[in-house]
């Protein structure tokens, strides 16, 4: 089991990590370009093809942060739930080069293979 102040360590690292990604998730609200516009003065030099090119960009974009800020926010449910470090699909405990690389990771190296070879069909 990871010691109490290794916990508050990586507790530390989430909170900042989801500072990071809120902070990002308003800069790429703020730069949204909303709806295409068919309107050219409002579009400028930008053919429609690009318009919608950029907008799906920002959309890819925004749910890469948003799906990030799920996992960061559940990766910090489990260290208020005490299961901080534990898998989350088999409830090993996670190698600590696992946790170090990415903090908020769910699954122990075992399960994550299993579940991309689910997805791979
Ligand atoms: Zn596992």
């Amino acid at each position: 089991m990871l010691a109490s102040h290794e916990i508050e360590r990586y507790r530390t690292l989430l909170e900042q990590q989801l500072a990071d990604a809120l902070e990002a998730l308003e800069t790429a609200k703020a730069t949204d370009t909303g709806t295409v516009k068919l309107d050219q003065t409002r579009v400028g030099r930008l053919s429609r093809m690009d318009a919608l090119q950029q907008q799906a960009m920002a959309q890819g974009l925004r749910e890469r942060l948003l799906r990030n800020r799920r996992r960061l926010e559940a990766a910090l449910d489990r260290v208020r739930g005490g299961k901080f470090g534990l898998c989350c699909r088999c409830g090993d405990e996670l190698d600590l080069e696992r946790l170090e690389a990415d903090p908020a990771v769910p699954f122990c190296a075992d399960c994550q293979d299993e579940i991309e070879e689910q997805r791979r069909g």
